[in-house]
Formats: C-alpha cells, structure tokens, sequence
C-alpha cells in the first residue's frame, strides 16, 4: 500500500500562493539552507508545497531527485515563520509530510521486487 498525504497537508499545500517570499529573507530569520545550497524552486518551501501536492494527487512519481529534496529539508522551521507572515499558513505540516511519504515510499520499495515495482 502506498504512503498517503494528509488532507490537511493536501490543503494547505494547493493554498500556496506562490508569492515566493519563502526564497527571500526578508524577516531576518535566515533563509531555508536547502534552498540555498541548492538554489532550484523545487528545493525552496515554494517548490515543496507543489511537489507535496502533486503527489498527493498521484502525478509524480519517486525519483532519486525528489528523494534528495525531500532530504535535504532539515525541518529547522523557519519557512513556516516566513510563510505565517506572509499568509496565515503554517507550512511544516507539508514539509513533514514530504519527508515521511519519501521516506515510507523507500521502506515499502526495499520489500518490492524489483519487477513488481510501481515507481
Ligand atoms: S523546514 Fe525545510 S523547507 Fe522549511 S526552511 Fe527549513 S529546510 Fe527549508
């Protein structure tokens, strides 16, 4: 069985405005490192809250790229600061659910066949 994104999560993830404030530090709290070492959209909150939903609605599949952006989020918090500012949202909920459907998806994959896989 396949891991499963929250309601919540999905929610919140489709409510991202895509202001991409999330790529600037402009409350002085620092920025998401992720972002900053590996400065791609998909590696900003913006670019995770898309990813985020697009798995919950089945449009992606696991790949070793994704695998390394849903990583390389350290939980450290601070996009959910920004992001609250900004829109009322609190967007670790989608960063956490991020990391354990990457890292539930990789346990099941272990156990599958490699010709049974559906990845
Ligand atoms: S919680 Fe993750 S996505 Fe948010 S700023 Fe920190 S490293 Fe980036």
């Amino acid at each position: 069985m396949k891991p499963k994104i929250s309601q919540e999560a999905k929610a919140m993830a489709a409510q991202c405005r895509h202001y991409a404030m999330c790529n600037l530090d402009y409350l002085g709290t620092g920025l998401c490192s992720a972002g900053v070492e590996k400065p791609y959209i998909s590696y900003f909150p913006q670019g995770r809250m898309d990813l985020c939903h697009a798995l919950s609605e089945g449009l992606l599949r696991l790949t070793p790229a994704l695998v390394d952006i849903a990583r390389s989020c350290t939980l450290c918090g601070v996009c959910d600061l920004q992001c609250h500012f900004v829109t009322g949202m609190r967007p670790m909920k989608v960063m956490r659910e991020l990391k354990e459907y990457v890292e539930a998806f990789l346990v099941i994959m272990a156990g599958v066949p490699s010709s049974f896989r559906y990845d």
